[in-house]
């Protein structure tokens, strides 16, 4: 599997800022800093840099965060397989 980047605007966590309360959990559990801080609340940082990992939405006291976890990693190795193998555009991605 070549390549090492994730799949631009796959990724699916969204934080609903309304029903956030603060805590900072998501940017302390999330391995690749897609949050911070805006103001009171958390907000994502960088979208595209999500693993899908889930780690954010489990520890979100007030479920303010969903995620579909591993669906761009699967995303990301399926389009890369039909890449390497001459089908369609495939995006070129792939989780670790
Ligand atoms: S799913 Fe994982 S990588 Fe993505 S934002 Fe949440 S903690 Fe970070
Ligand atoms: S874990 Fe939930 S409540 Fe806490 S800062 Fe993140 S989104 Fe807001």
């Amino acid at each position: 599997m070549r390549g090492f980047h994730y799949l631009k605007n796959v990724a699916t966590v969204r934080l609903d800022q309304e029903v956030c309360i603060g805590c900072g959990r998501c940017l302390e559990v999330c391995p690749h800093q897609v949050f911070a801080r805006e103001g009171k609340k958390a907000g994502i940082r960088e979208r595209d840099d999500c693993m899908e990992c889930g780690a954010c939405a489990l520890n979100c006291p007030v479920k303010a965060i969903s995620v579909d976890a591993g669906v761009g990693c699967a995303s990301g190795m399926i389009n890369e397989w039909l890449r390497e193998h001459g089908f369609g555009r495939g995006g070129g991605g792939s989780c670790a």
